[in-house]
């Protein structure tokens, strides 16, 4: 099997495994109990936070776990809602925030311009800018493209118009990849996913700067666990994230998968003809590859790959095929946007897997372009 789909999820790391599987059998009781027993529990979750914190800057405690970025993106936007509230946004976000701003009343929320890569246009941001503006949020590394936004430069702006407007950043393909310090970043609001570096599914974060905590509130509510999503803590599935995310800063892999994504860049181009890439080549996470090809169907040619045992997505997998709002945001030609396909990579994808695929790649569209 050839697995070019790690953005969509990546497979858990062996280490992972074993954490979740060891605070379920050895020290499974609920972390708010009070005896010892439980006292185990609520030390998993202890550790994870410094975990999480060491890797991004931030304080253990400002550090709320979530069932995923679904849901921290949901908090951080139902918590910032409001009839006399402005919010500015792209139009490149993951469906679980663009749907969030939908499904939340604001008295506007502004998306800002970006070019065919998804940058977002920064003077269109400091033509935006004004007063009731409470919330900016803009997607860190973009998961159809792997477009890594200038999130200080963007920061710094929108705090130097004023200091009280929150920023946060949907950092779920970074987390793990690229540096997400939230006070080189200077953003408040985090979010992330543990299955989207080597963690379980079902288990995520929000950073929440502790300054702003009293914004935050949560979409669920009963337990007193934590102040932002309550509920009894998954604290297997949030030691085995922590791992993970360990496991994958050690790594230290993203020269490796730059060269794995500049390779693959090469072979496309040097074995198929008439195609456009929409992953930047410069400030793009390596991970990620969305590349156009003239007169396919993305689908038949996903199908044809899967056939050879080479998975890949026709976008995101959350959008199931129904990325048009992103590619459309792109201003991807007619011409290329049906034919749009996103290889993302892995610290355990090698160049041979890569030769076999864009020869496999190059079979399957000569044969649609024959019959076409
Ligand atoms: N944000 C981005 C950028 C994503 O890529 C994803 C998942 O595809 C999410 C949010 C949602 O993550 P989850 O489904 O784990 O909640």
């Amino acid at each position: 099997m050839i697995y070019l789909d790690n953005a969509a999820t990546t497979k858990i790391y062996k280490n992972a495994q074993q954490a979740r599987a060891f605070a379920e059998d050895k020290a499974f009781a609920n972390s708010s109990s009070i005896h010892s027993f439980g006292l185990k529990s609520s030390n998993l979750l202890r550790e994870s936070r410094e975990i999480i914190s060491s890797v991004i800057g931030s304080n253990p405690d400002e550090i709320y776990f979530t069932k995923g970025a679904t849901e921290a993106n949901n908090i951080v936007i139902s918590s910032l809602s409001g009839e006399n509230n402005i919010a500015i946004t792209s139009s490149i976000e993951h469906s679980s925030v663009y749907d969030s701003f939908k499904n939340n009343i604001f008295k506007e929320v502004i998306y800002l311009k970006n070019d065919n890569y998804g940058f977002i246009d920064i003077e269109d941001l400091k033509d935006k800018l004004q007063n009731d503006v409470k919330l900016v949020s803009i997607i860190y590394a973009n998961n159809e493209t792997g477009t890594i936004q200038d999130i200080r430069k963007i920061s710094d702006i929108v705090k130097s118009f004023d200091k009280n407007i929150l920023i946060h950043i949907d950092a779920t393909q970074a987390l793990g990849k690229i540096s997400c310090d939230v006070n080189e970043l200077k953003v408040d609001l985090m979010s992330f996913s543990a299955h989207k570096f080597h963690g379980p599914k079902g288990v995520g974060g929000l950073y929440v700067r502790k300054e702003i905590l009293q914004k935050i509130k949560p979409v669920l509510h009963g337990g007193h666990q934590q102040v932002v999503s309550s509920g009894t803590d998954n604290h297997p599935a949030i030691s085995a994230m922590a791992t993970a995310l360990k496991e994958q800063i050690d790594a230290d892999e993203f020269n490796y998968v730059d060269d794995l994504n500049k390779y693959i860049r090469k072979l496309i181009d040097k074995n198929i003809s008439d195609y456009i890439f929409n992953t930047p080549d410069e400030n793009y996470s390596p991970y990620i590859l969305s590349v156009g090809f003239a007169n396919i169907k993305s689908e038949v040619l996903l199908h044809m790959l899967e056939d050879n045992d080479i998975y890949v997505s026709s976008g995101s997998a959350c959008s199931k095929g129904n990325n048009n709002r992103i590619l459309e945001a792109l201003d991807v030609d007619d011409k290329y946007s049906d034919g749009v396909i996103r290889f993302s990579f892995a610290g355990e994808n090698t160049k041979d897997e890569l030769e076999k695929t864009v020869n496999v790649l190059k079979e399957s569209i000569d044969e649609i372009r024959r019959v076409m």
